[in-house]
Protein backbone atom coordinates (compact mmCIF):
# COMPACT_ATOMS: atom_id res chain seq x y z
CA UNK A 1 0.00 0.00 0.00
CA UNK A 2 0.99 3.75 -0.72
CA UNK A 3 0.17 6.39 1.85
CA UNK A 4 0.03 10.09 0.71
CA UNK A 5 1.12 12.70 3.12
CA UNK A 6 0.04 16.55 1.96
CA UNK A 7 2.38 18.78 3.63
CA UNK A 8 2.40 22.59 3.85
CA UNK A 9 4.86 24.93 4.31
CA UNK A 10 3.41 27.57 6.69
CA UNK A 11 4.97 30.18 9.33
CA UNK A 12 6.89 28.74 12.05
CA UNK A 13 4.93 27.85 15.00
CA UNK A 14 7.50 29.70 16.93
CA UNK A 15 7.28 32.87 15.12
CA UNK A 16 5.29 35.80 16.29
CA UNK A 17 3.10 36.71 13.59
CA UNK A 18 2.24 40.02 13.03
CA UNK A 19 -0.44 42.28 10.43
CA UNK A 20 0.68 44.09 7.37
CA UNK A 21 0.60 47.26 8.12
CA UNK A 22 -2.05 47.80 5.61
CA UNK A 23 -4.35 44.72 6.98
CA UNK A 24 -4.38 42.99 3.86
CA UNK A 25 -2.58 39.90 5.46
CA UNK A 26 -0.27 38.43 7.86
CA UNK A 27 3.28 39.95 7.12
CA UNK A 28 5.19 36.88 5.26
CA UNK A 29 8.50 39.29 4.21
CA UNK A 30 11.69 37.70 5.96
CA UNK A 31 10.10 35.28 8.23
CA UNK A 32 10.70 31.48 9.14
CA UNK A 33 8.59 29.24 7.42
CA UNK A 34 8.35 25.45 8.21
CA UNK A 35 6.16 22.25 7.46
CA UNK A 36 2.69 23.08 9.54
CA UNK A 37 3.19 20.89 12.44
CA UNK A 38 -0.16 18.77 12.14
CA UNK A 39 1.32 17.31 8.89
CA UNK A 40 4.88 16.51 10.65
CA UNK A 41 2.34 14.46 12.52
CA UNK A 42 0.83 12.74 9.66
CA UNK A 43 4.18 12.15 7.94
CA UNK A 44 5.47 10.40 11.74
CA UNK A 45 2.09 8.59 11.53
CA UNK A 46 2.60 7.73 7.78
CA UNK A 47 6.51 6.24 8.55
CA UNK A 48 5.23 4.45 11.79
CA UNK A 49 3.17 2.27 9.79
CA UNK A 50 5.52 1.40 7.16
CA UNK A 51 8.27 0.20 9.71
CA UNK A 52 5.02 -1.79 10.96
CA UNK A 53 4.87 -3.16 7.68
CA UNK A 54 1.48 -1.86 6.68
CA UNK A 55 2.99 0.15 3.97
CA UNK A 56 5.95 -0.03 0.98
CA UNK A 57 6.20 3.29 0.32
CA UNK A 58 4.93 7.07 1.19
CA UNK A 59 5.05 9.91 -1.18
CA UNK A 60 4.72 13.47 0.41
CA UNK A 61 3.14 16.13 -2.17
CA UNK A 62 3.39 20.01 -1.16
CA UNK A 63 0.93 22.90 -3.53
CA UNK A 64 3.25 25.89 -2.78
CA UNK A 65 5.79 27.81 -3.98
CA UNK A 66 9.16 26.88 -5.25
CA UNK A 67 10.27 27.29 -1.38
CA UNK A 68 7.63 24.49 -0.64
CA UNK A 69 10.89 22.50 -1.90
CA UNK A 70 12.34 22.73 1.56
CA UNK A 71 9.45 21.08 3.59
CA UNK A 72 8.92 18.30 1.21
CA UNK A 73 13.31 17.38 1.54
CA UNK A 74 12.00 17.72 5.33
CA UNK A 75 9.63 15.08 5.33
CA UNK A 76 12.04 12.95 2.58
CA UNK A 77 14.78 13.43 5.50
CA UNK A 78 11.72 11.81 8.26
CA UNK A 79 11.47 8.97 5.99
CA UNK A 80 9.01 9.73 3.34
CA UNK A 81 10.54 7.83 0.40
CA UNK A 82 9.29 10.42 -2.48
CA UNK A 83 8.10 13.83 -3.12
CA UNK A 84 6.11 15.59 -5.22
CA UNK A 85 5.78 19.65 -5.63
CA UNK A 86 2.33 20.88 -7.17
CA UNK A 87 4.11 24.62 -8.05
CA UNK A 88 1.61 27.31 -7.71
CA UNK A 89 2.36 31.55 -6.38
CA UNK A 90 -1.09 31.81 -6.22
CA UNK A 91 -2.64 31.38 -2.17
CA UNK A 92 -3.58 28.05 -1.64
CA UNK A 93 -7.30 27.55 -0.08
CA UNK A 94 -8.90 24.54 0.72
CA UNK A 95 -11.34 23.41 -1.96
CA UNK A 96 -8.33 24.26 -4.58
CA UNK A 97 -5.93 21.80 -2.96
CA UNK A 98 -8.27 19.74 -2.56
CA UNK A 99 -9.28 19.40 -6.28
CA UNK A 100 -5.20 18.85 -6.71
CA UNK A 101 -4.89 16.26 -4.19
CA UNK A 102 -7.81 14.36 -5.88
CA UNK A 103 -5.76 14.27 -9.06
CA UNK A 104 -2.54 13.35 -7.30
CA UNK A 105 -4.72 10.20 -5.56
CA UNK A 106 -6.07 9.83 -9.34
CA UNK A 107 -2.42 9.18 -10.41
CA UNK A 108 -0.59 7.36 -7.53
CA UNK A 109 -3.63 5.25 -5.92
CA UNK A 110 -2.85 5.05 -2.54
CA UNK A 111 -4.38 3.11 -0.13
CA UNK A 112 -4.32 6.33 3.20
CA UNK A 113 -4.29 9.71 2.75
CA UNK A 114 -3.23 11.20 6.19
CA UNK A 115 -3.30 14.72 5.93
CA UNK A 116 -2.58 17.42 9.09
CA UNK A 117 -6.09 18.13 11.16
CA UNK A 118 -5.49 21.79 10.28
CA UNK A 119 -3.36 24.23 8.40
CA UNK A 120 -2.51 27.04 11.16
CA UNK A 121 -2.21 29.37 8.57
CA UNK A 122 -5.50 29.39 7.77
CA UNK A 123 -6.93 27.42 10.17
CA UNK A 124 -9.41 25.93 7.83
CA UNK A 125 -9.83 22.66 8.79
CA UNK A 126 -11.33 21.67 5.77
CA UNK A 127 -9.19 19.87 2.84
CA UNK A 128 -8.96 16.11 4.36
CA UNK A 129 -13.17 16.75 4.44
CA UNK A 130 -13.26 17.71 1.22
CA UNK A 131 -10.99 15.71 -0.53
CA UNK A 132 -12.97 12.84 1.35
CA UNK A 133 -16.07 14.55 -0.65
CA UNK A 134 -14.42 14.53 -4.23
CA UNK A 135 -13.14 10.86 -3.74
CA UNK A 136 -16.12 9.52 -2.28
CA UNK A 137 -13.66 7.93 0.61
CA UNK A 138 -14.54 7.71 4.41
CA UNK A 139 -12.57 9.90 6.82
CA UNK A 140 -11.28 9.77 9.97
CA UNK A 141 -10.64 12.98 11.12
CA UNK A 142 -9.27 14.14 14.32
CA UNK A 143 -7.43 11.03 14.91
CA UNK A 144 -5.03 10.09 18.18
CA UNK A 145 -5.03 6.48 16.77
CA UNK A 146 -4.60 4.34 13.74
CA UNK A 147 -5.11 0.94 13.54
CA UNK A 148 -4.87 -0.91 10.02
CA UNK A 149 -6.08 -4.39 9.85
CA UNK A 150 -6.70 -5.86 6.17
CA UNK A 151 -8.35 -3.19 4.40
CA UNK A 152 -9.80 -1.44 7.18
CA UNK A 153 -8.69 1.15 9.08
CA UNK A 154 -9.37 1.67 13.12
CA UNK A 155 -9.28 5.45 13.56
CA UNK A 156 -9.57 7.07 17.21
CA UNK A 157 -11.35 10.32 16.81
CA UNK A 158 -10.59 13.10 20.00
CA UNK A 159 -14.31 14.40 19.97
CA UNK A 160 -15.90 16.76 22.54
CA UNK A 161 -17.07 14.20 24.67
CA UNK A 162 -13.97 12.12 24.82
CA UNK A 163 -12.85 9.62 22.50
CA UNK A 164 -14.98 7.88 19.75
CA UNK A 165 -13.28 4.76 17.28
CA UNK A 166 -15.05 4.30 13.50
CA UNK A 167 -14.00 1.96 11.51
CA UNK A 168 -13.36 3.21 7.71
CA UNK A 169 -13.15 0.67 4.90
CA UNK A 170 -10.29 1.71 2.84
CA UNK A 171 -9.04 3.85 0.62
CA UNK A 172 -9.58 6.31 3.61
CA UNK A 173 -8.77 9.57 4.43
CA UNK A 174 -7.08 10.50 8.18
CA UNK A 175 -6.16 13.88 9.40
CA UNK A 176 -3.97 14.15 12.03
CA UNK A 177 -4.72 15.01 15.81
CA UNK A 178 -2.49 16.85 18.31
CA UNK A 179 -1.77 13.12 20.37
CA UNK A 180 -1.09 10.86 17.73
CA UNK A 181 2.09 10.84 17.64
CA UNK A 182 5.42 13.08 18.71
CA UNK A 183 7.46 13.69 15.23
CA UNK A 184 10.92 12.42 15.18
CA UNK A 185 13.78 14.48 14.22
CA UNK A 186 15.19 14.25 10.71
CA UNK A 187 19.22 13.27 11.29
CA UNK A 188 22.21 14.70 9.74
CA UNK A 189 22.88 11.39 7.64
CA UNK A 190 19.34 11.49 6.90
CA UNK A 191 18.82 14.84 5.48
CA UNK A 192 22.17 14.20 3.19
CA UNK A 193 20.42 11.35 1.86
CA UNK A 194 17.02 13.17 1.60
CA UNK A 195 18.99 15.47 -1.05
CA UNK A 196 19.18 12.54 -3.39
CA UNK A 197 15.35 10.95 -3.12
CA UNK A 198 13.24 11.58 -6.25
CA UNK A 199 11.33 15.23 -6.09
CA UNK A 200 9.10 15.37 -9.18
CA UNK A 201 7.37 18.92 -10.23
CA UNK A 202 4.01 19.56 -11.42
CA UNK A 203 1.89 22.02 -11.63
CA UNK A 204 -1.97 22.16 -10.87
CA UNK A 205 -2.97 22.02 -14.41
CA UNK A 206 -1.05 18.29 -14.67
CA UNK A 207 -4.02 17.56 -12.56
CA UNK A 208 -6.44 18.65 -14.26
CA UNK A 209 -7.43 21.47 -10.83
CA UNK A 210 -7.21 25.27 -10.96
CA UNK A 211 -6.28 26.38 -7.73
CA UNK A 212 -7.41 30.38 -8.16
CA UNK A 213 -8.79 31.79 -4.97
CA UNK A 214 -12.06 31.85 -4.66
CA UNK A 215 -12.34 33.54 -0.83
CA UNK A 216 -11.55 37.44 -0.77
CA UNK A 217 -10.08 38.56 2.48
CA UNK A 218 -11.62 41.31 3.26
CA UNK A 219 -9.10 42.55 6.86
CA UNK A 220 -6.63 40.86 8.68
CA UNK A 221 -6.60 41.77 12.57
CA UNK A 222 -4.02 41.44 15.33
CA UNK A 223 -6.10 39.98 18.65
CA UNK A 224 -6.53 43.20 20.75
CA UNK A 225 -3.74 43.21 23.68
CA UNK A 226 -4.26 42.13 27.20
CA UNK A 227 -5.25 44.53 29.40
CA UNK A 228 -2.85 45.37 32.33
CA UNK A 229 -3.49 43.24 35.43
CA UNK A 230 -4.48 45.15 39.11
CA UNK A 231 -2.85 44.16 42.34
CA UNK A 232 -5.54 43.49 45.23
CA UNK A 233 -5.22 44.30 48.74
CA UNK A 234 -7.40 41.52 49.86
CA UNK A 235 -8.90 38.59 49.67
CA UNK A 236 -12.16 40.72 50.17
CA UNK A 237 -11.18 43.02 47.31
CA UNK A 238 -10.39 39.73 44.88
CA UNK A 239 -13.66 37.93 45.67
CA UNK A 240 -15.46 41.49 45.14
CA UNK A 241 -13.93 42.27 41.92
CA UNK A 242 -14.61 38.42 40.73
CA UNK A 243 -18.32 38.69 41.76
CA UNK A 244 -19.25 42.08 40.76
CA UNK A 245 -16.55 43.30 37.72
CA UNK A 246 -15.41 39.83 35.77
CA UNK A 247 -18.71 38.45 36.97
CA UNK A 248 -17.41 34.48 37.05
CA UNK A 249 -18.60 33.85 40.54
P1 LIG B 1 -6.63 23.24 6.10
O1 LIG B 1 -7.90 22.60 5.60
O2 LIG B 1 -6.17 24.40 5.25
O3 LIG B 1 -6.71 23.61 7.58
O4 LIG B 1 -5.46 22.14 5.96
C1 LIG B 1 -5.60 20.82 6.43
C2 LIG B 1 -4.49 19.95 5.89
O5 LIG B 1 -4.55 19.89 4.45
C3 LIG B 1 -3.07 20.40 6.19
O6 LIG B 1 -2.66 20.00 7.49
C4 LIG B 1 -2.28 19.68 5.08
O7 LIG B 1 -2.10 18.31 5.39
C5 LIG B 1 -3.25 19.79 3.90
N1 LIG B 1 -2.97 20.99 3.09
C6 LIG B 1 -3.59 22.20 3.12
N2 LIG B 1 -3.04 23.06 2.24
C7 LIG B 1 -2.02 22.40 1.63
C8 LIG B 1 -1.06 22.73 0.63
N3 LIG B 1 -1.02 23.94 0.06
N4 LIG B 1 -0.17 21.77 0.25
C9 LIG B 1 -0.19 20.55 0.82
N5 LIG B 1 -1.08 20.18 1.76
C10 LIG B 1 -1.99 21.08 2.17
Amino acid sequence: MKILVPVKRVVDANVKVRVKADGSAVELANVKMAMNPFDEIAVEEAIRLKEAGKAEEIIVVSIGPQQAQETLRTALAMGADRAILVKTDEQTEPLGVAKVLKGVVDAEQPGLVILGKQAIDDDSNQTGQMLAALLGWAQGTFASKVVIDGDKAKVTREVDGGLQTVELKMPAIVTADLRLNQPRYASLPNIMKAKKKQLDEKSPADYGADVKPRLKVIKTEEPSGRKAGVKVKSVAELVDKLKNEAGVL
